[in-house]
């Protein structure tokens, strides 16, 4: 028996999230169905992916079935308005009332219910803390809380909320992973072009993770050089060193840090790549997405500016872009005297002076490793996530949700 979680936004930006417990044969089966219900028209909705009510049918089904095997169920769609049978996961819409305790109907030992048109969610746990802390869970924390503490449990688990009402936070989870509904919602909205923008920043980076040390000096150029937009672009495959974060997890912290930076935005025009991306195919490629007179600045750590010029392609990239040099501690002498070697290559190079902050991922990374603090060096929702997702803790990276999700898609 396994579990997958699905979760998606459709083609108008609302999330939806898919979720079951599974045999491998029935798994065949609800990845036919949702494939069959790609584009289909629900009410406002139209869908980029979403359940066929026999979904609903096959849970119930396999949760009878598995009963005494399972601790713990919970799962909720979002739809909101929909007026035809959205095939909520348990039974069509307009089945239950509008309320959702008087809509709760128990049946061994399985909470079910479904909201006309807004929700439906099932949970069902024979464990007295679980059943508690989802009862009470509405919030980001909550959903933290109460994932880390079945994980703890070892069993199987699935959880999803479709994130309406107040405080309300959308949000899907197995035993491998958790995925905020707010993360999709971000990505759905990453820029595919750059048009009307004029001066914009490029800072690549592996960002394994992302820290403070990046967004200052990405903030700091975006003001000094008056930059319109700086695209965040993490480095597509790296070479999966025991202990380091998945390209998908990479993107995903990058997306967490830049969130609230309306200056700032992420691409995954790297990490979607199979193969390994080379910064002057990613500059050209980004070129096309941009205004002809758009002026694109590569923002660089003195560091790297010390081997720029060994980079594959680096005539061409410096025609392509100027280069926003940020002082960081430790390497500004090299990297000061790299920059004379950069203009004698005819490079155009801009030296910014930004506040020195000594954070680096590789300390950050072991830190964690060694249950160190890790505190202030990195925006709050990326510490978060490296918790959360058991990162750099010396184990190699498990598939979690991100290889579950390929698997359905
Ligand atoms: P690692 O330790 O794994 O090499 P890192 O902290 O150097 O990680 P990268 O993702 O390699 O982070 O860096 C991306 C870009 O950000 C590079 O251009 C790097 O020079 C710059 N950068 C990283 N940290 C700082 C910092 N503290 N101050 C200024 N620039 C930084
Ligand atoms: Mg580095």
């Amino acid at each position: 028996m396994g579990s997958f979680v699905y979760d998606t936004v459709t083609a108008d930006g609302l999330p939806i999230a898919v979720c079951g417990i599974c045999e491998t044969k029935a798994e065949a089966e609800i990845c036919n169905a949702l494939n069959r219900l790609r584009d289909t028209v629900f009410g406002s909705y139209r869908s980029a992916f979403t359940i066929d009510y026999r979904l609903g049918e096959l849970i119930r089904e396999i949760l009878a079935e598995y009963a005494d095997s399972i601790s713990f169920f919970g799962a909720s769609v979002g739809i909101e308005n929909a007026e035809c049978p959205t095939g909520g996961v348990f039974g069509a819409v307009g089945e239950e009332t509008e309320s959702a305790e008087e809509g709760i109907k128990y049946e061994k030992g399985f909470m079910t219910g479904t909201r006309p048109g807004k929700i439906a969610f099932a949970a069902g746990t024979s464990d007295k803390r679980a059943a508690e802390l989802f009862g009470r869970a509405e919030s980001r924390q909550d959903y933290i809380e109460l994932y880390e503490f079945l994980k703890k449990d070892g069993c199987e688990f699935i959880i999803i909320t479709d994130g309406s009402g107040e405080e309300a936070c959308g949000m899907a989870a197995d035993r491998n992973g958790i995925v905020f509904l707010s993360e999709t919602r971000y990505m759905a909205c990453e820029k595919k072009d750059y048009f009307g923008y004029k001066r914009i920043g490029i800072m690549g980076g592996t960002f394994d993770p992302i820290h403070n040390g990046h967004l200052i000096a990405a903030e700091t150029v975006r003001e000094q050089l008056g930059l319109d937009k700086v695209i965040f672009i993490p480095t597509g495959k790296t070479s999966y060193k025991t202990g380091r974060a998945s390209e998908s997890h990479r993107y995903r912290m990058a997306c967490a840090a830049t969130e609230s930076n309306g200056y700032f935005c992420v691409s995954s025009i790297e990490t979607a790549k199979k193969d390994i991306a080379y910064t002057v195919d990613t500059v050209a490629e980004l070129k096309m997405l941009c205004d002809d007179d758009a002026e694109l600045y590569f923002i660089i750590g003195a560091d790297v500016l010390e081997d720029i010029t060994g980079w594959k392609g680096f005539d061409r990239l410096s025609s392509m872009c100027a280069f926003a040099a940020v002082t960081r501690p430790g390497y500004n002498k090299s990297g000061f005297l790299a920059m004379g070697k950069l203009r004698e290559y005819g490079a155009d190079v801009r030296f910014v002076e930004a506040p020195s902050v000594d954070i680096s991922s590789s300390n950050i990374r072991k830190a964690v490793r060694e249950g160190r603090s890790v505190r202030y060096l990195l925006p709050e929702s990326v510490e978060d996530f490296i918790r959360i997702h058991g990162l750099y803790r010396g184990k190699a990276e498990q598939g979690g949700i991100d290889s579950i999700l390929k698997g359905l898609a």
